[in-house]
C-alpha cells in the first residue's frame, strides 16, 4: 500500500458537492464512466494513428466490459483504451476538475474521427454517488507497469503498484447499501444496467458488453409430460446499438428503418405518420430525427404530458426531454437532436439557456412546418388524418399567442366547409366569388347541426362557401388571426352581415320602424336576455334566430361557460325575427289585442332560438308549460 495522500481542502469540499448536489439522477454515474472509457479508446486510436503504428491497435478490438457481482456488491467497468500512468492517475483522479480529456482535445484539435466526450474533469467522481469505495487499476499503453488508485470518498486516495494484463483501465465500484430512500441494489442487476446503457450510452461507438446469465430449456424436458428443466448458460451480450441512425445518410435508410427506430426508441406500437431527418450546418450544426406519431399519446391532453426532444451531444444522451426545442404547437413531435455545438453545464444534465439551443429550436420549427406543408400538398389524406389528430394543438398555438404565430401557422390549418370535406384557407380564398368580401364561417357542435342553423341559409343561398367550425377553439382562433390574406372572417351570425340588396334593406328597415313599439315591448320583456329584438335580413324559412353583436359570439359564450370561471362570459344577443314568416303577423296582432300573450310569445320564441343554437334554456320547465298551454 502506498501512503495516503489527502485531497486538497478545496477538493474535499468540491467532492462533497459533487457527490451530493451536482447531479439530480444518481444513475448517470454509469454514463460518465462509460464516456471516459470511450474517450480512452479514442485517445489510443488517435495515438496509434499519429505514431504511425496503426496496425498495432485496431478499433475493432476495443471494447468496454461491464460486470456486476451481486454477492460481492461490485460493478466493474473495464476498457482496453490508453490507460493511465501513476502520474496520470494522480493528476486526473486526484485533482477534481482536472480533465485529461480536455487537455487532449486542445492539443489535438484537428484529430479526425475521434469524439472526445470529457471536458469538465468531474464526471468520474459521480461514481461516489453510488459507491462506497472505488478502485481503479490502470496500465498505460506502452508501459509494463500497472497502478491502482483507490478511494472511499472525501478522505483521500491511495496510489500503489498493481498487476494487470494488457493496457487499459478497470474501475470497480463497491456499491452502497440500500437506504430507506435509495435502492442501490438495482445497479447490480443486469436489467437496470442494460436499461441505463440503452438510455444514455446507446450510441457510444465501441461495443459495451456484459456477460448475462440465460436459462435454457434442457433438451428432452418440458415435453411429453416431463417437467421442464433448465441449464444456465452465460451469453456475452452487446448492450448498445453503437451506430446512431441519424448519422447515416438518408439514402442508406428505408422507411422501415426509420419506423423501426421510432417504435423501439419511443415505445409506440404504430408506425409514425411522418419522419423528418435533417442535417444542418451553418448557424447551427446538428442532426435531427423527428417523428409525427400517428396517434396522440394517451396522456397528450393531460397536465402530465411533457413535450420535448431527446438531446445528444457527441452520441451521449444529455437530456431526455428538452422542452425548449419545441414550440407548444408542435408539442406532439417526438425525436432527437444531436449537436456538438452546445455549451453544456457541468452536470451535463441541463443546458445553460444558450443561444445555440435557440438557433437549433428555430431551425427545427421551420423544418417541421415545411415538412407538414409538403405533406399537405403531396398526401392530402394523410395530412387530414394528421390534422384531425393534432390540428387542435396548432389552433391553440395561434390563439394563445394572440395571433402572433398566424403567419407561421395559418397555412397549416384546415376547416370543414360547406363545399364538403376539408379546406385550407388558401383554397377557400382561391374559390371566393367576385365581389365576395369576407371568409364566412358558422359554428356548431357538428356539421349537420351547423347546416340546419337558420343563419347559414342566406349565405349559402347567395352561393358563398362557409367554413364549418366544429372545434371549440376554432372561432377563438379565427378571431385572433383577424384575416387571411387581407380577407376578414365573418360569422354568418354577425349582426352586420350586409348581404341584402339596398332595396331589401330599406324595406326591412321601414317595417322595423313601423313596428318600433312591438320591438321595444319585446326587448323589454326579454331584458337581461337580449340586447335587442330586430327584423332579420338573413332568415328565409325559419321564424327566429339568435345573433350577436360585438366580439363574443353565442358559440364562444357556449365554450367559455363550460370552462371553470367562465360563467360570466356573455354574448350580446340579438333576437331576429323573420319578416316573411307568419309568426311576425301573429306577433303584430297579439301586440294590438293581447299584450300578455304577446309577452309569452316573445319568451317562447327566444327559447326556441336558443334551442336551435344548441344553447341551454334558462327555465326548461317554464318553457314546457308555456308550450303545453298553447297545445292544450
Ligand atoms: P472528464 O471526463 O470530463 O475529463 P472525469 O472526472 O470523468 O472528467 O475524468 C478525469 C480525467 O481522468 C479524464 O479527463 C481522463 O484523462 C482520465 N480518465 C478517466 N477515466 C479514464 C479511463 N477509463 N481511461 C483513461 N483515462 C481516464
Amino acid at each position: 500500500m502506498g501512503e495516503t495522500k489527502e485531497f486538497k481542502a478545496e477538493s474535499k469540499r468540491l467532492l462533497e458537492m459533487m457527490i451530493n448536489s451536482i447531479y439530480t439522477h444518481k444513475e448517470i454515474f454509469l454514463r460518465e464512466l462509460i464516456s471516459n472509457a470511450s474517450d480512452a479508446m479514442d485517445k489510443l486510436y488517435f495515438k496509434s494513428m499519429s505514431d504511425g503504428n496503426g496496425e498495432a491497435v485496431t478499433r475493432s478490438d476495443m471494447e468496454i466490459k461491464l460486470d456486476a457481482q451481486k454477492d460481492a456488491r461490485t460493478l466493474t467497468i473495464s476498457d482496453n483504451g490508453i490507460g493511465m500512468t501513476a502520474e496520470e492517475l494522480e493528476n486526473n483522479l486526484g485533482t477534481i476538475a482536472q480533465s485529461g480529456s480536455l487537455a487532449f482535445k486542445k492539443e489535438n484539435e484537428n484529430a479526425e474521427d475521434v469524439d472526445i466526450i470529457g471536458q469538465f474533469g468531474v464526471g468520474f467522481y459521480s461514481a461516489f454517488m453510488v459507491a462506497k469505495k472505488v478502485t481503479v487499476i490502470s496500465k498505460a499503453y506502452d508501459s509494463d507497469k500497472a497502478f491502482m488508485w483507490q478511494s472511499e470518498g472525501v478522505d483521500g486516495y491511495t496510489i500503489s503498484e498493481a498487476e494487470k494484463d494488457g493496457h487499459g483501465t478497470t474501475i470497480t465500484l463497491e456499491i452502497k447499501d440500500n437506504t430507506d430512500e435509495e435502492n442501490y441494489d438495482e445497479f447490480l442487476t443486469p436489467y437496470k444496467i442494460k436499461e441505463l446503457v440503452r438510455k444514455y450510452s446507446d450510441y457510444i461507438r465501441y461495443p459495451i458488453k456484459m456477460d448475462v446469465e440465460h436459462e435454457r430449456l434442457r433438451e428432452g424436458t418440458g415435453v411429453d409430460g416431463k417437467e421442464p428443466e433448465y441449464d444456465k448458460e452465460i451469453v456475452t451480450e452487446t448492450l448498445n446499438s453503437m451506430i446512431p441512425v441519424w448519422k447515416k445518410s438518408k439514402s442508406e435508410l428505408k422507411d422501415e428503418d426509420y419506423n423501426q427506430f421510432y417504435k423501439d426508441k419511443f415505445y409506440d406500437y404504430s408506425d409514425p405518420l411522418l419522419h423528418i431527418h435533417t442535417k444542418t450546418e451553418g448557424a447551427a450544426t446538428y442532426s435531427a430525427l423527428l417523428y409525427v406519431p400517428s396517434k396522440a399519446p394517451y396522456d397528450y391532453y393531460t397536465k402530465s404530458f411533457e413535450k420535448g426532444l431527446q438531446l445528444y451531444s457527441g452520441g451521449v444522451m444529455i437530456m431526455e426531454k428538452c422542452g425548449d426545442l419545441l414550440p407548444d404547437y408542435f408539442s406532439f413531435v417526438k425525436g432527437l437532436v444531436d449537436s456538438e455545438d452546445l455549451s453544456l453545464n457541468i452536470s451535463r444534465e441541463m443546458l445553460q439557456h444558450d443561444r445555440q439551443l435557440k438557433v437549433i429550436a428555430k431551425s427545427i420549427e421551420k423544418s417541421i412546418k415545411n415538412e407538414l406543408k409538403k405533406l399537405q400538398k403531396n398526401d392530402r389524406a394523410k395530412y387530414e388524418k394528421f390534422f384531425e389528430t393534432f390540428g387542435t394543438q396548432i389552433k391553440y398555438g395561434i390563439y394563445e399567442s394572440y395571433g402572433m404565430n398566424k403567419d407561421e401557422l395559418s397555412d397549416l390549418l384546415m376547416f370543414k366547409t360547406s363545399n364538403g370535406g376539408m379546406t385550407t384557407l388558401e383554397e377557400y380564398v382561391s374559390r371566393m366569388k367576385d365581389g365576395q368580401q369576407y371568409i364566412y364561417f358558422a359554428s356548431g357542435s357538428s356539421v349537420s347541426r351547423i347546416e340546419s342553423l337558420p343563419q347559414t341559409e342566406l349565405v349559402r343561398d347567395k352561393g358563398f362557401e362557409i367554413l364549418y367550425l366544429t372545434d371549440h377553439v376554432d372561432e377563438f382562433c379565427l378571431q385572433m388571426m383577424h384575416d387571411y390574406d387581407g380577407k376578414e372572417y365573418k360569422s354568418v351570425s354577425a349582426d352586420d352581415l350586409e348581404l341584402g340588396s339596398e332595396e331589401e334593406n330599406k324595406e326591412i328597415q321601414k317595417e322595423q320602424d313601423d313596428n318600433k313599439a312591438l320591438f321595444d315591448f319585446m326587448t323589454e320583456k326579454l331584458s337581461g336576455k337580449v340586447k335587442a329584438v330586430k327584423l332579420s335580413h338573413r332568415l328565409k324559412n325559419h321564424p327566429v334566430c339568435i345573433t350577436s353583436e360585438g366580439n363574443l359570439s353565442v358559440e364562444m359564450e357556449k365554450v367559455l361557460s363550460a370552462m371553470p370561471n367562465g360563467e360570466g362570459a356573455k354574448a350580446e344577443k340579438v333576437l331576429e325575427i323573420n319578416p316573411n314568416h307568419a309568426i311576425f303577423e301573429k306577433l303584430k296582432s297579439l301586440f294590438e289585442n293581447d299584450k300578455d300573450k304577446a309577452a309569452e310569445y316573445a319568451e317562447i320564441l327566444y327559447d326556441q332560438a336558443l334551442l336551435i343554437e344548441g344553447m341551454p334554456i334558462e327555465d326548461p320547465v317554464g318553457f314546457s308549460n308555456k308550450v303545453c298551454k298553447f297545445l292544450a
